[in-house]
């Protein structure tokens, strides 16, 4: 019997999943490393070679199975293998290896490694963006090489079994973008923090996950083993002992009771003890999901990215597929209302159909993205806009622009919504007579401090607290190293949220939190103390949202956030609001 393991990391959805472990692209394999004798050098560089025409074989079938992918996502995945196979076909990184053999009279895996690693060193010293994003193509055929060489089979994402534990070390928006993740029944992840692309993408899903795991999960853990995902507790125990398999099936079979209980609220309003409305609604990440909403109990979509149709694909999406793929969620909806985000590439959120534009950035997060992209070219905003002017002849739609900054880039943003308006009324297309309202999201310290400017000019607010947070304490959302200082309750930040709340309250303009904190029920009462009366979050999350606020009330909520904003330390705070009881 092996003995139990138990990792931990941060836990981001509210649930606990009991399945076989399944590891996908195990980065670096343990590589053995041992000196050769000079009788075997040609022996070795044989072997060597043996694995480089297996690996183009791999590479080979790959590329006949990506053409039976949707056509963007074959177009694209295509591509990346054609570079891979390039690679192969005796690139530095396949005669460095080779050469190292002979020079140095060690093994193939050493070797390999070796060269990899100069490999990566001279990429490094370039200070070049696109290089350095080569890195990961050296690193993938680099292990797929060594993989080859050591005999493990190659795994990927879409090769998990149904009701599977993911074991990986990343998952790229992109992955979870072409993939089914309602396949698995949880995911862990060695990289991404509380706020990160995953964790929101899991939470969505309702999928218990574990995010910023020690890599020594990977090497440790073998494929098959029973592995407990403890999203509660933000925990990975792998061969749970027998008594932690039972309490961890007590725990899950309470929680599939408690989602029961929780559908019964699925009709009930979300209004407090004493009265008070509150608007909720879902953030949707991806057109797929759009069923689950009204089945969830959302009274329309506070928060939909865009990005995702711009994601998988060499070129960019037409105006007439963005209208497709929004008026079939608007139709969907039947009249609640949707909010259309305007592209929010950058930072950790890439695609290669805009590739051009955001490769050559310095630091991504603090670069040349969202808004500050869509006004540098406007015809990829007005066809956004158009599109969305257009959905809003099948029901209620909204407009909101990502990390606004300043008030002029609302200003501007409009001049272009009204210009494409009256474009679309010219050609006498089916739209409406107004253009839709133009919503702001704060999510910039700037825009919280100036919220009272920006209130103004906007027709509603949405508060990301995801990047408002990172940008506030200036600690990067998806970063697991420096995960356990993304602090929502940082008062800094709190201050910002009152601050913005209350500006939008005295303009008479609806506000709304649409990021992460929202879904988070630990602080439902906070946030409605400090003012909001909407939120927006993962369709998965609305039915526990709606049974917090239906157990507490707006006066017992304000005198908690009073409670709070008395606080300047951080960890008082966390304290007051972990006591908290309704
Ligand atoms: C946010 O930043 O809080 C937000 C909702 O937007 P995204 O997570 O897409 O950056
Ligand atoms: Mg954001």
């Amino acid at each position: 019997m092996t003995a139990e393991k138990i990792f931990t990391g941060i836990g981001v959805t509210h649930g606990v999943a009991i399945g076989a472990a399944f590891l996908v692209e195990v980065a670096r394999p343990q590589v053995p490393k041992y000196k050769i004798e000079d009788a075997n050098i040609e022996a070795e560089q044989k072997r060597f070679s043996d694995a480089v025409e297996n690996v183009r074989g791999e590479l080979q079938e790959l590329k006949t199975r990506a053409a039976g992918l949707p056509e963007t996502a074959a177009e694209e995945v295509t591509l990346l293998l054609e570079a891979h196979l390039a690679m192969i076909s005796g690139s530095r990184l396949i005669r460095g290896a080779a050469q190292k053999i002979a020079d140095d009279k060690i093994n193939a895996e050493w070797a390999l490694e070796n060269a990899m690693g100069s490999l990566a060193a001279q990429f490094r010293a370039l200070k070049d963006n696109y290089i350095a994003a080569r890195l990961d193509d050296v690193e993938a055929v680099g292990n797929r090489l060594l993989r080859s060489l050591l005999n493990i089979p190659y795994v990927s994402l879409d090769s998990v079994p149904q009701g599977g534990i993911v074991l990986a070390r990343e998952i790229s928006p992109a992955e979870t973008a072409l993939l089914d993740p309602r396949r698995f029944a949880g995911i862990c992840t060695v990289h991404g923090g509380a706020a990160g692309h995953t964790a929101v993408m899991a939470r969505s899903l309702g999928l218990p996950a574990v995010l910023s795991i020690e890599a020594a999960m990977l090497d440790t853990t073998a494929h098959g083993q029973t592995a407990v995902v403890d999203g509660i507790e933000g925990k990975l125990v792998i061969n749970p002992a027998p008594e932690t398999l039972r309490r961890y099936e007590k725990i899950r079979a309470e929680l599939a009771q408690d989602s029961e209980s929780l559908d019964e609220l699925r009709a009930e309003p979300a209004v407090t003890s004493d009265g008070t409305q509150i608007t909720l609604r879902a953030n949707l990440e991806l057109p797929r999901d759009v069923e689950t909403i009204s089945a969830a109990g959302g009274q329309g979509i506070g928060l939909f990215r865009t990005e995702f149709l711009f994601m998988n694909r060499a070129t960019l999406p037409t105006e007439e597929e963005q209208f497709d793929a929004m008026s079939t969620v608007v139709a969907a909806m039947k009249g609640a209302p949707v909010t259309f985000r305007t592209l929010d590439i950058g930072g950790d959120k890439l695609a290669p159909s805009l590739g051009a534009h955001l490769e050559n950035s310095v630091n991504p997060a603090l670069g040349l993205r969202a808004i500050r992209l869509s006004l540098k070219e406007p015809l990829l905003l007005k066809t956004q806009f158009r599109a969305m002017i257009r959905a809003g002849a099948f029901g209620p739609v909204r407009i909101l622009l990502p990390m606004v900054t300043t008030s002029q880039e609302v200003e501007r943003a409009r001049a272009l919504l009204i210009e494409s308006h009256r474009e679309l009324r010219a050609e006498k297309a089916h739209v409406e007579e107004a253009p839709p309202p133009l919503g702001a999201m704060i999510e910039i310290p700037a825009a919280a401090l100036s919220a009272d400017s920006l209130a103004a000019v906007s027709d509603f607010f949405a508060l990301g607290t995801n990047d408002l947070v990172q940008y506030t304490v200036a600690i990067d959302r998806g970063d697991d190293q420096v995960a356990s200082l993304y602090n929502p309750l940082n008062p800094a930040v709190l201050r910002l949220i009152e601050f913005a709340v209350e500006a939008g309250r005295r303009a008479g303009i609806s506000v709304s939190i649409c990021g992460e904190m929202g879904a988070d029920t630990k602080y439902t009462a906070l946030l409605m103390g400090l003012g909001l009366r909407e939120f927006s979050v993962g369709p998965a999350s609305l039915p526990r949202l709606k049974r917090r606020i239906r157990e507490l009330s707006l006066q017992q909520a304000e005198e908690h956030a009073r409670q709070v904003m008395n606080q300047y330390d951080p960890e008082r705070v966390t304290d007051i609001v972990d006591r908290f009881k309704p």
